[in-house]
């Protein structure tokens, strides 16, 4: 069922309670180092403006220990906001009390503040009931659009929803759009469905296997986690990154495919070398690999073959890059793999990115343009492919 949006309600005049992920990096001087997550709230926060409403902006940052500490304020977002929209934005001392609710009760038709840190208070983390009431204090209306906390029921994030009760609580943009491309490539695939999994471990990554099994019609599977696969099928893997202790499950994967139909690939050749190290000797190695070396990236027949498999592809969810991509010229595979899903997507595939090392990898090569969906939640859009339910999201209204 679609969640009712911000689009959807009558604003004008309301105290509208919004949860943004203003959760950005910041330097020694406290200056914000990228604003990617601030402008992709921007939508939301504009229209609520435009609208007239009398907006109270919450968000965490970091992880300050539920208790004030300064270099995890919320001031610098503060500022960058007023900077990108060319308002003023006024900056609450803290995220509770009768100094903030009398702020909150002076905005006017269209203006905008910001609460301080909702996790120098312990209640956040733990979706306290007490601190859920006075952060939900003076508001009338609740927006989320900070879909990289969805999977964390945090006061902000369902304490403050459950106060303010049904018919007073929609998503915002952002939100919406991460739900409509993860929501319908899980449940509502146009065909062949083709899932891309790299990254380090296998065991971060077991439960969306799990779950795609069932769903996509492949699976290419590179990184560090396809050594733990060809240790299971009896390979030597020599150096390279495989968890010993998850041998089973992946073999266990390897037979549940087959019995499903789906079809798991592996990589046919890896770039192998004795360190990660950009100038470290390098050499293309299939079959066993000796010890002392360790592969780092899928081989040049391996990206080949992949972007085969990704040719016909209608629907695509990548996740985790194909190999050690931080270190040239091991990030060859997943520049490959990355151009593959921007063509298939050219000729009409569906492409979803999720995982924070994917999103930067796309980010660099400057395919953003190119894919459908970037996902703005790492940990938030694996638990999505894992099938796991958000009681964040599915507490928000539905729409009529
Ligand atoms: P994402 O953030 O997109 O979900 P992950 O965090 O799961 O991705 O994985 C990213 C990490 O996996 C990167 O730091 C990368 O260096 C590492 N990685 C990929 N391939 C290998 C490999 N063959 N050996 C060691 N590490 C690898
Ligand atoms: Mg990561």
């Amino acid at each position: 069922m679609a969640k009712k949006t911000i689009a959807d309600i009558d604003v004008k005049g309301k105290k509208v309670f919004m949860r943004v992920d203003f959760n950005v990096p910041l330097d020694e001087e406290c200056n914000v180092t990228n604003d990617r997550r601030i402008q992709m709230a921007l939508p939301t926060i504009k229209l609520a403006l435009e609208k007239g409403a009398r907006l109270i902006l919450a968000s965490h940052l970091g992880r300050p220990k539920g208790e004030r500490d300064d270099k995890f304020s919320l001031a610098p977002a503060a500022k960058r906001l007023g900077e990108l929209i060319g308002q003023d934005v006024k900056m609450a001392p803290d995220c509770i009390g009768p100094e903030v609710e009398a702020m909150a009760n002076q905005l006017k038709d269209g203006e905008v503040m910001v609460l301080e840190n909702v996790r120098f208070h312990k209640g956040e983390t733990k979706n306290d009931a007490e601190f859920s009431k006075q952060l939900a204090g003076v508001a009338e209306l609740y927006v989320n659009d900070a879909f990289g906390s969805a999977h964390r029921e945090h006061a902000s994030m369902y304490g403050v929803p459950s106060v303010l009760g049904p018919g007073k609580r929609v998503c915002g943009f952002l939100i919406e759009k991460e739900l409509q491309y993860l929501d319908q490539a899980l449940s509502n695939p146009t065909k062949p469905f083709v899932a891309v999994l790299g990254g380090a471990k296998v065991s971060d990554k077991i439960s969306v296997i799990e779950n795609l099994l069932g769903k996509v019609d492949r699976i290419l599977i590179g990184g560090g986690m396809a050594y733990t696969f060809f240790k299971a099928q009896g390979y030597e893997v020599g150096n390279s990154i495989c968890e010993e202790d998850k041998l089973e499950v992946a073999s266990n994967l390897l037979s549940s495919a087959k019995t499903k139909g789906c079809e798991l690939v592996l990589p046919v050749d890896n770039v192998v070398t004795t360190q990660i190290k950009s100038d470290a000797e390098h050499t293309i190695n299939t079959g066993n690999i000796e010890a002392d070396w360790m592969g780092v990236d899928i081989g040049p027949e391996t990206r080949k073959l992949f972007a085969d498999k990704l040719a016909d592809a209608k629907t695509i969810v990548w996740n985790g890059p194909m190999g050690v991509f931080e270190t040239p010229p091991f990030d060859a595979g997943t520049k490959a793999v990355a151009e593959a899903i921007a063509v298939a997507t050219d000729s009409g595939a569906i492409s979803v990115i999720g995982g924070g090392d994917s999103a930067a990898a796309v980010a660099e090569l400057e395919l953003e343009d190119r894919m459908s969906h970037i996902s703005t939640g790492g940990g938030a859009s694996l638990e999505f492919l894992e099938g796991k339910k958000f009681a964040c999201l599915e507490i928000l209204d539905d729409k009529e």
